[in-house]
C-alpha cells in the first residue's frame, strides 16, 4: 500500500472496519486511481477517486459536440484503469433520430474502444440501458459543468441527491452547485461517484491514456518508415499520409499532438521536482555525515 493511500484516502477507497471496536483496521489496496495535475504551477498529481470501474463522460447534446474535449476526458479515463463510457446527454433536445445517430457516429469515431450511449434524463430515453450498465460496480461522473451530471445522478439513484441549478444553461458558465454528496448508492447495487473535483480536466502523466484514446493513430504509426517518427516532417510517415488523404482528420491529429506535448511538459516538471528532492536528500545526508564525523572527533581546539 502506498504511503499516499495511507495519508490521503479518498472517495472510492475501501476500508476494513472493526465494528466492535469502531476503528478502521486497514485501507484496502486501490484497483484504479483517477489522478489529475493539481495546478499548472505544481507537478504533483492528486488522486481524486479510487476503484472506479466505469467513467461516465457526460457530454451535452445541447450545443456543438466538442470532440477535442471528449478526447481529453477519454485520455484521463483510460489512464485511470477504468472503462470509459461516453454518455451523450439531453437527447430530447435533438428530436431528429437521423441527426442523433450522426452525433453518436461522430463520437464513436473519436472514442475507439469505448461505448457511446445517447440518453435523456428528461424523457427517460436510454436511461434503462445506462442504469443496467452501471449496476453493481463503481461508476463515476465526469464532464463539464452543465453537461447534466447532477441530473443523471438523480435519475440513476432514483432520488434527489444532487442539486441541479435550473437557471444554468448548457454553456457551462453557471454557478457550481453540486455540493451534496460524493458517493451515492445505486438502487440495483453498486455506487456512483460524483465529486466536484472530477470536473477539472488537467492531464497527469496520462501518456498511456492518450495512446488508448488514439489507437488509430498509434496503429498508423507502426507503418511509419522511422521507428521514432514524430509525424512532423519525416519522409514515409504513415500518419501524415492518412491525414493528407482525409482518412485521419487533421483536427484529431493536432489534438493528439497537443495532449502528448502537454503530457511531456508535466512529466518534465515532475522530473525537475524529483531532481530537486534527490539533491535535498543528498544535502541532508552529507550534512548529517559531517555532523557525525565532527562528533566522533570530539571538540576541536581552535586553530592557533
Ligand atoms: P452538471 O453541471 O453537469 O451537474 O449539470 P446539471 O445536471 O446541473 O444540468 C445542467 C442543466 O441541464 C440543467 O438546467 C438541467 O435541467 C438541464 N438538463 C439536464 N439533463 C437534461 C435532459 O435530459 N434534457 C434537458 N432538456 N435538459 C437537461
Ligand atoms: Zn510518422
Amino acid at each position: 500500500m502506498s504511503s499516499d493511500l495511507i495519508r490521503n484516502p479518498c472517495t472510492g477507497d475501501w476500508v476494513a472496519l472493526d465494528l466492535d471496536q469502531r476503528i478502521v483496521r486497514a485501507l484496502l489496496p486501490r484497483r484504479t486511481a483517477f489522478v489529475r495535475a493539481v495546478s499548472s504551477q505544481r507537478s504533483e498529481g492528486q488522486v481524486l477517486a479510487a476503484n472506479i470501474d466505469q467513467l461516465l463522460i457526460a457530454v451535452s447534446l445541447a450545443g456543438e459536440l466538442e470532440l477535442g474535449r471528449i478526447e481529453r476526458f477519454l485520455s484521463l479515463a483510460w489512464e485511470s484503469g477504468g472503462e470509459p463510457i461516453v454518455v451523450l446527454t439531453k437527447a430530447d433536445l435533438v428530436p431528429d433520430p437521423v441527426t442523433r445517430s450522426y452525433l453518436v457516429e461522430d463520437t464513436e469515431r473519436v472514442a475507439p474502444g469505448a461505448r457511446v450511449l445517447c440518453v435523456s434524463a428528461a424523457s427517460g430515453q436510454g436511461m434503462v440501458a445506462l442504469a443496467a450498465l452501471v449496476c453493481g460496480g463503481t461508476a463515476a461522473l465526469l464532464g463539464q459543468s452543465g453537461a447534466g451530471k447532477s441530473t443523471l445522478a438523480n435519475a440513476l439513484t432514483g432520488a434527489n441527491v444532487q442539486r441541479v441549478d435550473s437557471t444554468r444553461d448548457s454553456d457551462g458558465k453557471g454557478r457550481h452547485t453540486t455540493t451534496t454528496r460524493d458517493l451515492l448508492p445505486l438502487p440495483g447495487g453498486g455506487v456512483l461517484i460524483d465529486t466536484p473535483g472530477l470536473r477539472g480536466v488537467g492531464l497527469w502523466e496520462a501518456d498511456s491514456g492518450v495512446a488508448r484514446t488514439f489507437t488509430d493513430i498509434e496503429a498508423l504509426a507502426r507503418d511509419c518508415r522511422f521507428h521514432n517518427c514524430s509525424h512532423g516532417v519525416e519522409p514515409g510517415c504513415a500518419v501524415l499520409a492518412a491525414a493528407d488523404d482525409g482518412g485521419l482528420p487533421l483536427r484529431r491529429l493536432e489534438n493528439y499532438r497537443k495532449l502528448l506535448r502537454e503530457n511531456e511538459r508535466i512529466a518534465a516538471r515532475s522530473d525537475a521536482r524529483l531532481d530537486a528532492e534527490i539533491l535535498r536528500n543528498w544535502k541532508q545526508k552529507t550534512a548529517l555525515g559531517r555532523h557525525m564525523r565532527e562528533r566522533k572527533r570530539g571538540p576541536q581546539s581552535p586553530p592557533s
